[in-house]
């Protein structure tokens, strides 16, 4: 069972309903929001300018709700991925990545993933069920509160699930990242393999945070080998949603392409990437693929291979960049760590949406 005791997850607005509801005074609710978001409390007992008695009335029904971390991998560039056991013990992974510039972390979204991508370890391992708001934004507090020395400045959803499949939470999430976390919205950036429905309502929830959409083929039939929903949603429908997308927010998507080596990172494959996104605006970040010994079909492109796909790109005049490969040693790809650590679990069921 899933905690609605938590008090994560719920807006400065309604922790004052709370309060008022014990008979106190709402700025009550606004300290108890700074404990939660801003200082990432892991229990009522920290809230030292809460009066006791507060304290013990809240406690009777209500507790802060940060999942536990399960367990913690290092890698030497400082990358760490954490995995986080929820209230109903099910685990999730969130990956921290300290930059010299800024503090990146990437969140999931769902516990396992529906979508069944073939090179994803999450895909592999089949879908549970989709993690509440507070349970999204819990990740980002209990990372913060285990790495106090420097504020989280970025959120990446781009770990476990799909966040669009799991819509309602994600964007509550996001709205909680914003206003209670303080994160910037445009350091926020939300990555869907592609559901024309969500991406065209998300652009009507005027969130100005960063889409980007994971292409990883220039056409249908190589994309529905790799991304099972590829079946369902054709990519001129995706680009249309994105268009549609661009035309409301003014805010351009960024095209994730990962490189996958003898399979989708040939040239020709890069001149029909160019010429399938035509004149839609939007950056292309190419991610060469992150090994992993359950998928040992795939392999990474070599180094030439994926400066020559980018100059393909480039001289096409789309701006094209490539992702820093960070945490390469503890397999920070998503999925992994939870596969090795928890294994898929029973009744499990990977199905194409
Ligand atoms: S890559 Fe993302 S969308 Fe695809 S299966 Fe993995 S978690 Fe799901």
């Amino acid at each position: 069972m899933r905690s609605d005791k938590a008090l994560i997850g719920r807006t400065t607005a309604e922790l004052e309903q709370i309060c008022l509801g014990l008979g106190e005074r709402a700025f009550r609710g606004r300290q108890l929001a700074r404990w939660v978001y801003r200082r990432a409390a892991g229990n009522l007992a920290e809230m030292s300018d809460l009066p006791l008695a507060i304290r013990q009335r809240l406690g009777t029904q209500h507790e802060v709700g940060l999942p536990s971390i399960a367990r913690v991998l290092t890698a030497r560039d400082g990358t760490e991925k954490f995995l986080l056991q929820l209230a109903d013990g099910e685990h999730v992974e969130t990956v921290y990545l300290p930059y010299a510039d800024r503090v990146s972390v990437c969140i999931s979204t769902q516990v396992g993933c529906p979508a069944g991508c073939v090179f994803c370890a999450t895909g592999q391992s089949g879908w549970a069920r989709n993690m509440t708001a507070g349970e999204i934004v819990g990740q980002i507090l209990a990372v913060q509160r285990e790495r106090p020395a420097r504020r989280i400045s970025h959120v990446v959803l781009m770990g476990m699930g799909e966040p669009l499949f799991n819509y309602d939470a994600v964007v509550k999430a996001v709205r909680l990242l914003i206003h209670e976390v303080g994160i910037s919205p445009r350091r926020i950036t939300l990555s869907t393999v592609g559901v024309p429905e969500g991406i065209r309502k998300l652009a009507r929830e005027d969130l100005p945070i960063t889409l980007a959409i994971s292409l990883h083929a220039p056409d249908d039939d190589l994309r529905a080998k790799l991304i099972p929903t590829a079946r369902k949603w054709k990519l001129a429908e995706i680009l249309a949603a994105c268009r549609e997308y661009v035309e409301v927010t003014r805010r351009n998507p960024t095209f994730e392409y990962l490189l996958l080596e003898g399979v989708n990172d040939h040239p020709r494959h890069a001149h029909a990437l160019a010429q399938v996104l035509g004149d839609l605006p939007g950056n292309v970040n190419l991610i060469p693929y992150n090994p992993v010994a359950a998928q040992e079909h795939f392999r990474r492109p070599n180094s030439r291979r994926i400066a020559a796909f980018r100059e393909i790109l480039q001289t096409a005049g789309r701006i094209t960049t490539q992702r820093m490969e960070r945490g390469l040693r503890i397999a920070a790809a998503c999925g992994q760590l939870r596969r090795v650590s928890v294994g898929p679990g029973p009744g499990r069921a990977t199905a194409a949406a």
